[in-house]
């Protein structure tokens, strides 16, 4: 392990589980001998522009208070204003939204986006809180972030546990300070209050168009190909049912509810209702349930990883026998487990492109919001379908100049847009 990481472990992490933050710096390290001269910036992608720790104190239904932790971390804004997602969850640190933001800064980078990369979170497990205990969690965390946030300072979307009803509460709340609507203020926004068409399945339908055209490079037949998924929330869900309507297999489908196989297909829709009724892909009706750490060994075409980071590791990387892995979540895969199954002839289609989806039709929301002009459906997955598989193929072409894999294709790429942007604009004062 590089020294750089070690330095900047965490005291609560160890190096046998350094965390996404230590797994970024390795992932830059990596691409310091393709940058030429701009490698002497590389150390300010080491070094987050700006964190912000806050307090957000809610008054709970029975009376009593309760205090969150919430972060906001603005990684690179040379490229333009900050933008990420914001997540709920009990286990956010503050080094995990570190390396979140970080990796949009990548990913706004990869597809080309004039966005620099930003990302927030709150430690908290939503599900344990009632509707109105959530709203003014959302609430008191938008006031608190409210002094680095703004439409062209740095732009919230959905993650990991928000949604488009969460949006429009942080949405509102900053509105109602600035006195006027402003729903430029966060993407993922239902639909009547300025949400875009077409973002609820963005990041689906990305690692489904990037998947494609993965497999057809790989020789693979879309037809009776099979799919495993891990998650089946907004992302994995919708993969899910585009992959099924144009003829492949869901095999296997893992979440936090249990993880549940079947070598002729999963009955998609079905899982779909389930899901949406239930919470989770557990206990479905005619589907067989398989022991959590089977998922990975289980054979099959297509990998897609759509939950949360660090799900691949050295201790199963050696059992995964998919064809290509296409990264929905961000995150999902350890350094060691990369050279493991890139070693093994497993391609592996990175996050920062596979997930990439979202935050370009987040980006097509906020054009839209600018301009108070509004684009149809078709128009949108045409925009994101060019940008994915422009993308793809640009690093599919790195990757080949280099011989390296698509993933150090899309740090090269990405780190060697943020640092020009950051020569040419020099450093203050
Ligand atoms: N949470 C999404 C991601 O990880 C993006 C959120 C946004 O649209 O800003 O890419």
């Amino acid at each position: 392990m590089p020294k750089t990481i070690t330095q900047n472990l965490p005291s609560y992490l160890d190096s046998e589980n350094p965390g996404p933050w230590a797994i970024f710096l390795e992932q830059v390290d990596r691409v310091a001998p393709y940058l030429g001269d701009l490698g002497k910036w590389l150390d300010t992608l080491k070094h987050p522009e700006r964190s912000l720790i806050v307090d957000v104190p809610v008054r709970l239904d029975d009376g009593s208070i309760a205090h969150f932790e919430g972060y906001r971390v603005q990684h690179s804004l040379n490229r333009g204003p900050g933008k990420g997602g914001v997540r709920y969850h009990q286990d956010v640190t503050l080094s995990e939204v570190m390396a979140l933001s970080a990796w949009m800064s990548v990913k706004t980078a990869v597809v080309g986006l004039p966005f620099g990369g930003a990302k927030g979170g709150i430690r908290v497990d939503p599900r344990k809180y009632s509707a109105g205990e959530v709203e003014r969690i959302t609430r008191r965390y938008t006031n608190e972030i409210s002094s680095i946030i703004g439409v062209n300072k740095d732009i919230p979307g959905p993650d990991v546990n928000t949604n488009a009803q969460t949006m429009a509460w942080m949405m509102d709340t900053y509105s109602m300070h600035a006195g006027t609507t402003q729903p430029g203020i966060v993407t993922g926004k239902p639909i009547p209050l300025g949400g875009s068409l077409g973002r609820v399945e963005a990041t689906g339908r990305g690692v489904f168009i990037v998947g494609v055209a993965a497999a057809k490079d790989a020789g693979i037949n879309l037809t009776g190909a099979r799919v495993s998924i891990q998650g089946f929330g907004n992302v994995g869900g919708t993969a899910a049912r585009l992959f099924s309507e144009v003829g492949a297999k869901i095999v296997a489908v893992q979440d936090h509810t249990g993880t549940i196989a079947d070598p002729n297909g999963l009955d998609v829709e079905a899982l779909l209702t389930h899901v949406k009724q239930t919470g989770g892909v557990g206990g479905a009706a005619n589907t067989t349930a398989i022991a959590a750490d089977e998922f990975w060994a289980i054979e099959t075409d297509i990998l897609i990883p759509a939950a949360l980071e660090g799900q691949i590791t050295k201790h199963n990387a050696d059992t995964v026998q998919a064809r290509i892995i296409v990264e929905g979540a961000n995150g999902p895969t350890t350094p060691e487990a990369d050279d493991i199954m890139t070693a093994k002839g497993i391609v592996i289609v990175p996050d920062v492109l596979a997930n990439a989806g979202g935050v370009t039709v987040s980006y097509f929301e906020w054009v839209q919001n600018s301009s108070s002009f509004y684009w149809t459906v078709e128009e949108i997955n045409e925009r994101l379908e060019k940008i994915m598989l422009d993308a793809y193929h640009a690093l599919t072409a790195t990757a080949a100049e280099h011989e390296v894999s698509l993933r150090t294709a899309a740090f090269i790429t990405a780190c060697t847009r943020i640092l020009e942007t950051r020569e040419l604009r020099g450093l203050y004062p």
